[in-house]
């Protein structure tokens, strides 16, 4: 269970959140079609964070093992980047919805200019209810996008509803790692404040997947090579009191900084394979 002391995003909110974003990262040069963490397989990785970014989604895409005949739903699709990354990997047909409008209009322009719009497609829907009908797909990612929904097993259980019997979903989620402590750190709290997320509870992810009709295939913590990392490196190309641009949506007043972050052990990031069975 989501710790119930921990405020619920709104989508409608969210949405606006990455409208801004998508138009502040395209003014300042920041723009990324992966809006994610980075990704370093071991710890004396050289790749940069740009490169690393881009490695979190092949790790997730290699883990949905989908082919050409495979019709994919990307659950919260950013702008499109891991979309677009299925279709050339792959040559899956794609879906991918957000429920930023910038969003979606920045992914389908970025399908066509890669000519794959016939097959990569983006709609602006809420996660909590989607609109496709039973079974309709193959296999769902949801990368990074799960921590901004207002309850994760609603959402779950509309991924298992449109997902086909066999299907699966890969996903990755933030949470608190152990030793949990009464009260959380600062930094974590502006952070889920600033960008609208909550914590997941590893120790409930199970149960949580059961109860949403999936059943459980893989569990990693993959902090070490994501969260840890990430902060050191953003934090490194950030200046002290700055914000992260086009991380760190200019409209907010407050104030997470990733440096914020070095050192708290708590901070940690999951990779999630399940399926409908
Ligand atoms: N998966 C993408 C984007 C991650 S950013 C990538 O890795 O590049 C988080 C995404 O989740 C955004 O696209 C946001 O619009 C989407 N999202 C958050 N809440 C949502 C909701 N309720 N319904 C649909 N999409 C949502």
């Amino acid at each position: 269970m989501t710790d119930s002391t921990q405020t619920l995003p709104l989508p409608e909110a969210v949405g606006e959140m990455y409208d801004r974003l998508t138009l502040s990262a395209m003014n300042d040069g920041t723009f990324n079609p992966h809006v994610h963490i980075g990704f370093w397989d071991t710890p004396d990785s050289e790749a940069s964070l740009e490169m690393a970014v881009a490695r979190l989604t092949e790790v997730v895409i290699d883990r949905l093992a989908v082919d050409d005949s495979a019709h994919v739903l990307d659950l919260g699709c950013g702008v499109g980047g891991p979309a677009l990354r299925i279709a050339a990997r792959a040559d899956a047909r794609v879906t991918g919805v957000s429920i930023s409008e910038e969003q979606v209009k920045t992914a389908n322009r970025l399908a066509a200019e890669a000519g794959v719009a016939d097959r990569v497609r983006f709609d602006h829907a809420d996660a909590m209810k989607l609109p496709f009908a039973d079974q309709t797909f193959d296999a769902v990612m949801a990368l990074e996008s799960i921590g901004h929904m207002p309850d994760r097993q609603q959402a779950l259980t509309e991924a298992c509803r449109v997902l086909r019997p066999g299907g699966r979903i890969v996903l990755t989620d933030a949470f608190e790692r152990a030793p949990r402590k009464e009260t959380r750190h600062p930094a974590i709290d502006r952070f889920c404040d600033n960008f609208m997320v909550t914590m997941a509870d590893i120790d409930d992810y199970a149960a949580l997947l059961h109860r949403s009709g999936l059943r459980l295939r893989n569990l990693l913590d993959i902090t070490e090579q994501t969260t840890r990392r990430t902060c050191q490196e953003l934090a490194k190309s950030i200046p002290g009191g700055s914000r992260p641009a086009g991380i760190d949506p200019a409209h907010l007043p407050d104030q997470w900084h990733p440096s914020d972050m070095l050192g708290v052990d708590e901070f940690g990031y999951l990779l999630v394979v399940a399926e409908r069975p």
